[in-house]
């Protein structure tokens, strides 16, 4: 099993990139972000509570996003590996993640973290406000509130993974072509 987690702030082009990484490699995409959309857009009581935090461009609780992570984990026993998507977003949510995988007798491969600047994002986001239908992608103080989150307690994590050796920067500025094949080179320096 090989473990992938996509790094990066909002709009840095991890849903892009995700998309082609499993159908590449053969993983299960496992996208926080997707999952709790997936909630608000069935009326449940957690997407209830996460709209209104999300709407307002800040993190749902790590209780929450940690519980759905370990139930998609259970749902997908035959799974050749994971790609993770938006999580691990805090220290926390990345120490649940280390136990939950530990129990599979797994762990995480490599963190691939996608740089982008800041101005950028902004302008990524703001386009893809204009046709993704979602509401914290049109209001620019909300992006920027996703990105000060980031900022403030998700960059962080990054060194949390640096402590053991698994992360990788890659450039997320270029063609979706060239971030990919940049992507999958230190993915394949790895796996094998
Ligand atoms: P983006 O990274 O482009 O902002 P996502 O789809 O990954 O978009 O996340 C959208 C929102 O969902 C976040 O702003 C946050 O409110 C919530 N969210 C997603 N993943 C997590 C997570 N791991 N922990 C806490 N909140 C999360």
């Amino acid at each position: 099993m090989f473990n992938i987690i996509l790094f990066g702030p909002p709009g840095s082009g991890k849903g892009t990139q995700s998309e082609k990484l499993i159908a590449a490699y053969g993983l299960k995409h496992l996208s926080t972000g997707d999952l709790l959309r997936s909630e608000i857009t069935r009326q449940t009581p957690l997407g209830l509570e996460a709209k209104s935090i999300m709407d307002r461009g800040q993190l749902v609780p790590d209780e929450v996003v940690v519980g759905m992570i370990s139930s998609a984990l259970e749902a997908n026993p035959q799974a050749q590996g994971f790609l993770f998507d938006g999580f691990p977003r805090t220290v926390a949510q990345s120490e649940a993640l280390d136990k939950l995988l530990n129990l599979k007798n797994t762990s995480i491969g490599v963190v691939l973290a996608l740089q982008v600047t800041e101005e950028e994002l902004v302008q990524r986001l703001l386009n893809r406000g204009l046709t993704s239908g979602r509401s914290d992608d049109t209001n620019e103080s909300v992006i920027r509130a996703r990105i000060k989150e980031y900022q403030d307690k998700t960059s962080v994590v990054a060194d949390y993974y640096s402590q053991f050796d698994k992360v990788v920067n890659v450039k997320g500025e270029g063609s979706v072509e060239e971030i990919f094949a940049a992507l999958c080179s230190e993915i394949d320096k790895r796996m094998s």
